[in-house]
């Protein structure tokens, strides 16, 4: 046996077992090309990766098989230039297609063969990266977009903001950011459960997605937060359009666990005008815009204005001062006599004072509504109570002769069934009997006039607690509110009482208050009662209404109030 014919007879038996190798391997596709780029080889991973069998594919060109049609000419050239010049074709990743057409990601090694004869064969070694790129695919998906609702994140937000920006200077186009926050997401979650304010999210981004158009970019900024990122020409226009068209979608009461309710929106604008600021400040600037709208009483629309970001400051350092205060002993409490008519002392109301040790004195005017706005009543409502019944307990064990104490309670505490229970049990406890308390509820309280809340209302007047409407006129001044609820005090906003002696107007629908009271047989209790005049017009009015205001007294700390108590 010659040396040569040996060494041929290994080539042909290696060349059998390489190929037996390849066909063999099951996740690694294998096809060689002619000089032509025709298929002479095509192992069974390949059938499974590109779909063709191995009788669809021989003899076929490799750019008709499974080449993109924008990389056909790349890679006839590349091909050619191996031949040619033995320029190599580097292994890469690549996207290529199947029988389908649908993308199949790989991993492609390439080997020439026979390279410098006149058969050059190509092979082509592929590892499918589907799964690595589906899962990539995924990774970008979960760091881009927002899981629950699909639109943008936060960190794309500001990166697309970025772009657009730089996009708009370009082209010398303005940009604007609108900002979208839903009214009281706590409350639809305290009162419907976690379910029910997703599903809610999800409907207010559908609606905000069907105003927005294909170019405008839509993110998810908070939980109840969305951002809608305008550009182009016409912009004023276009955000007017916006804000009128969401005004009508949002208006649209919403499926909420089968019942129908309205929910509310703020909505902050901030237009840049040119190349004036950053995509961080135009962002910035529509937030302060919408919680400028929030402090407002929500439910409203407002463009950015620089003195916004004052009243925020303000907004803030209050929120922060207001953490703090229980535990730095900051409340007290003062109480207002109430009166008859023949000027006995009948009850008194307790008003929240707060000298913070950073910002001095704060009226509740200004912090009562700061507190509402981020849901912190029920701090400050448990700290009014237990303070009055402690008050009343010591009146009692002073012998006093103890009248009712009307407590001012949120809405947001009396819809909560925790705090209800703890308040009456610390009641019980205290040996105070209910009917030395009050509560005034205004009519925001009400506006969710659920039949537990009602079962409440009932619970605790049963059990001896009054319950007053409080600043009534001011509100929604709805009447099925009184025939609804157990009331047994209207008390008439300060501001009808102290307009009406010189007002028709006023005078006419304070009477109409004193008429609609007496009908449906609650007490009236008028207040702000400063000056003789009101009193006159009371006394001739509504000889047996209940007086509270400065003429009688002001709201006195509680020493001076136990000295009016009798023993
Ligand atoms: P409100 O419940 O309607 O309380 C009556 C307010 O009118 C009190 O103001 C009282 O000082 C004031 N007032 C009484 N008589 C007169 C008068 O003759 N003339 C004038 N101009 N004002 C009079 P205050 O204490 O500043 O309280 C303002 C509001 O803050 C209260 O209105 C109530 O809504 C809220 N608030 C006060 N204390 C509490 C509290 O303990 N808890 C809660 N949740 N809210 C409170
Ligand atoms: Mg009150
Ligand atoms: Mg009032």
């Amino acid at each position: 046996m010659s040396f040569s014919k040996i060494d041929k007879h290994t080539i042909q038996r290696n060349d059998q077992r390489f190929r037996e190798l390849l066909t063999a391997l099951p996740n690694v596709s294998v096809q060689g090309y002619d000089k032509n780029r025709r298929v002479i080889y095509w192992n069974r991973a390949s059938e499974f990766l590109y779909g063709y069998s191995e009788s669809e594919a021989m003899g076929e060109l490799l750019e008709d098989l499974i080449i993109p049609n924008e990389m056909r000419a790349l890679v006839i050239d590349a091909h050619n230039d191996w031949i040619k010049e033995g320029v190599v074709i580097p292994a890469t990743e690549l996207e290529l297609v199947n029988k389908f057409k649908q993308p199949v990601s790989v991993y492609s090694s390439h080997v020439m063969l026979y390279q410098h004869t006149d058969q050059p064969e190509m092979f082509c070694v592929d590892v499918d990266m589907s799964g690595q790129k589906n899962t990539e695919k995924a990774l970008a998906y979960l760091t881009q977009f927002d899981r629950q609702t699909g639109v943008y994140n936060k960190q794309t937000l500001f990166e697309q903001a970025k772009a657009q920006v730089l996009d708009s200077i370009n082209r010398d186009q303005d940009s604007a950011a609108l900002f979208i926050g839903i009214d009281d997401l706590t409350h639809i979650n305290n009162v419907y459960g976690y379910k029910a304010g997703d599903l809610l999210i999800l409907e207010v981004v559908n609606r905000i997605r069907a105003i927005a158009e294909e170019c405008d970019i839509v993110a998810r900024y908070s939980g109840d937060v969305f951002v809608v990122l305008i550009t182009g020409s016409n912009l004023n226009e276009r955000i007017e359009d916006f804000c009128s068209q969401w005004q009508k979608s949002s208006s649209v009461a919403y499926s909420i666990n089968g019942e129908k309710r309205e929910v509310t929106t703020s909505v902050g604008v901030y237009v840049n005008k040119g190349t004036t600021e950053s995509h961080i400040q135009i962002i910035k600037n529509a937030e302060i815009a919408m919680n400028q709208a929030k402090l407002e009483g929500k439910n409203k629309c407002l463009y950015y204005q620089r003195s916004y970001q004052n009243s925020l400051n303000r907004f803030h350092a209050l929120l922060t001062a207001l953490k703090t205060a229980v535990t730095n002993n900051e409340f007290s409490l003062v109480y207002q006599p109430q009166y008859n008519m023949q000027r006995k002392l009948v009850s008194c109301e307790a008003l929240l004072r707060w000298h913070s040790e950073e910002l001095g004195f704060v009226s509740p005017a200004e912090f009562i509504p700061v507190a509402e706005n981020k849901n912190k009543m029920d701090m400050i409502d448990r700290w009014v109570l237990r303070a009055v019944v402690d008050q009343i307990k010591q009146w009692k064990q002073a012998n006093k002769s103890i009248v009712p104490v009307f407590i001012n309670l949120s809405g947001q505490s009396l819809n909560n069934p925790d705090f209800i229970d703890d308040i009456v049990s610390y009641i019980k406890g205290s040996g105070v009997p209910f009917s030395a308390i009050g509560i005034e509820i205004t009519e925001y309280a009400l506006v969710n006039d659920s039949d537990s809340l009602i079962g409440i209302l009932k619970w605790l007047q049963n059990q001896g607690v009054k319950i007053a409407l409080d600043d009534f006129g001011t509100g929604f001044s709805s009447l099925s509110y009184l025939t609804k609820f157990p009331l047994d005090y209207i008390k008439v906003d300060k501001s009808f009482i102290m307009a009406a002696p010189d007002s028709d107007q006023n005078a006419t629908v304070t009477k109409v208050i004193f008429a609609l009271s007496d009908s449906l047989s609650i007490q009236v209790v008028c207040e702000g009662v400063e000056e003789e005049k009101h009193f006159s017009f009371i006394s001739a009015h509504c000889n047996h209404s209940l007086l509270q205001g400065y003429l009688l007294s002001r709201p006195i700390d509680a020493q001076s109030f136990t000295a009016l108590l009798t023993s």
